[in-house]
């Protein structure tokens, strides 16, 4: 919805692509062509680069805009896009495989200049975990080379932890990435998640559109993110700003990125990943900088210079985002489904609700359960927190169970409200009654 919306406002044509269970979604609407590719489970549509290529073909398309999750950080897919003359909407395959493989980001970025985590390489054998756990000290994270969204990531406290985990987790990691490879990084805490947003062109022009906090996390999943990171000094702020940059340049990046770092309370940054692709949080970055994302991509997808230099951004006011998602709050968090029978969606300046649902819509249970990002804009961070604790007051779906209580509960924190809140935030409160 949100790349169409982009399309028929520069007068590009879209055509969309959906699974069997998505019949009834609003994308397949909204665009003016649109085509079934296979069956419910990803992996026969929306992980099926050939079914998605080859009806790329059949109508004519330009361009592919990849989205978020499934095939956006796939450089198998980008090159596939290149190889059939298709401009895919992001960096070159290239620079994705570099960077979707966290290990060797992890390098590359140590080579380029850039803090990373304190860690090691990959480890191939339990033997090798061993000798490197000893050197890094516990606790520790394995992590899984090819993963994401929050999974393939375990906590390893102790010594004798260690073996089951470190097997656990590469058979894991092969099952649900495909990929069985990890490595290994110290556990830092009590952290920020703290991530820079930069835009690139294809002549080597790259600039930074400030930062989002995203430290408001359940298990390494982000609930809550803002633009800017209220404790962020301007000093820090410059010398992420700078340490992207030259990130991105190492790469030679193009398109829209972010790379993800944790902040400690000291204001060091460390290098966590970069994803090759436009992030569900970007709009608290386009509502304090102006500028739309998702139309740059395209642009300088198609070749075209940036359209403005770092002077000339100028980041104001305060946007946070509260993700909707379709779960339990109170009943660890199960995925729900079922028919939407109600839904409102609030209103007033500078209230945003990006949602694919409607009502009388029923939420199929193949995918995600992000069911909407609701996002709002200020001149102070105080009336940004006012406005979106009453823009989620006046939210209502009925029908399918929803995190809206729960994320009004986090917004009444006092570490919250204050701004100094770390990835532990959730589990440090007893947020989750019985
Ligand atoms: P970020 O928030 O930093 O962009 P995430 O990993 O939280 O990173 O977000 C990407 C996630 O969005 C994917 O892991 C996937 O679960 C989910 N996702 C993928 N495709 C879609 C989609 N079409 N609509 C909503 N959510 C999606
Ligand atoms: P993914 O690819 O799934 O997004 P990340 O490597 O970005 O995985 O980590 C996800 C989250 O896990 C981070 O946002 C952070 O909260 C937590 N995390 C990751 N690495 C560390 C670390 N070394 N120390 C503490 N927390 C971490
Ligand atoms: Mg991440």
């Amino acid at each position: 919805m949100r790349v169409i919306r982009a399309c028929k406002e520069m007068g590009i044509s879209t055509a969309a692509v959906f699974s069997e269970a998505d019949r009834e979604a609003l994308h397949v609407s909204f665009a003016e062509e649109s085509y079934c590719i296979g069956g419910p489970q990803p992996r026969d549509s929306y992980l099926n680069a050939k079914s998605v290529i080859s009806t790329a073909l059949a109508c004519k398309a330009e361009a592919i805009h990849p989205g978020y999750g499934f095939l956006s950080e796939n450089a198998e897919f980008a090159s596939l896009c290149a190889e059939y003359g298709i401009a895919f909407i992001g960096p070159d395959a290239d620079t994705i495989g570099k960077m979707g493989d966290k290990e060797a980001a992890r390098r590359s970025m140590r080579d380029a200049g850039v803090p990373v985590i304190p860690g090691c390489d990959m480890v191939g054998n339990f033997e090798q975990a061993k000798e490197q756990a000893e050197k890094i000290g516990f606790p520790l994270l394995i992590k899984a080379r090819s993963g994401g969204g929050g999974r393939g990531i375990r906590l390893v406290m102790d010594n004798r932890e260690l073996e089951y985990a470190f097997r656990t987790a590469s058979s894991e990691a092969q099952s649900a990435f495909g990929d069985g490879a990890v490595y290994m990084e110290k556990y830092l805490r009590p952290v920020k998640h703290v991530e820079a947003q930069i835009l690139a062109d294809s002549f080597g022009d790259v600039v930074f559109l400030g930062e989002r906090d995203c430290s408001v996390q359940r298990k390494n999943q982000k609930l809550i993110e803002e633009s800017p990171c209220s404790i962020l000094p301007e000093k820090t702020r410059r010398k992420m700003a700078e340490v992207s940059i030259k990130a991105a340049r190492a790469v030679g990046y193009k398109n829209a990125g972010t790379i993800e770092y944790l902040l400690d309370k000291d204001g060091n940054f460390y290098f966590m990943e970069m994803n090759t692709r436009l992030q569900v949080e970007h709009p608290v970055t386009e509502m304090v900088t102006g500028i739309d994302l998702v139309k740059w991509q395209i642009r300088t997808a198609a070749g075209l210079p940036l359209g403005f230099a770092q002077e000339d951004i100028k980041p104001a006011g305060c946007a946070i985002e509260c993700r909707i998602n379709a779960e339990d709050p109170y009943n660890n968090f199960r995925p729900s489904g079922g028919r939407v029978e109600t839904l409102h969606v609030p209103g007033g300046p500078w209230v945003r609700f990006d949602t694919a649902i409607y009502q009388g819509y029923s939420i199929p249970p193949f995918y995600d359960s992000m069911i909407g990002k609701l996002i709002v804009y200020a001149k102070t961070r105080d009336e940004a927190i006012r406005k979106i604790r009453s823009a989620l007051c006046e939210l209502a779906i009925e029908g399918i169970v929803n995190n809206i209580d729960f994320q009004t509960d986090i917004l009444s924190e006092d570490a919250f409200i204050n701004g100094a809140y770390t990835t532990d935030l959730i589990e440090n409160t007893k947020l989750v009654h019985p």
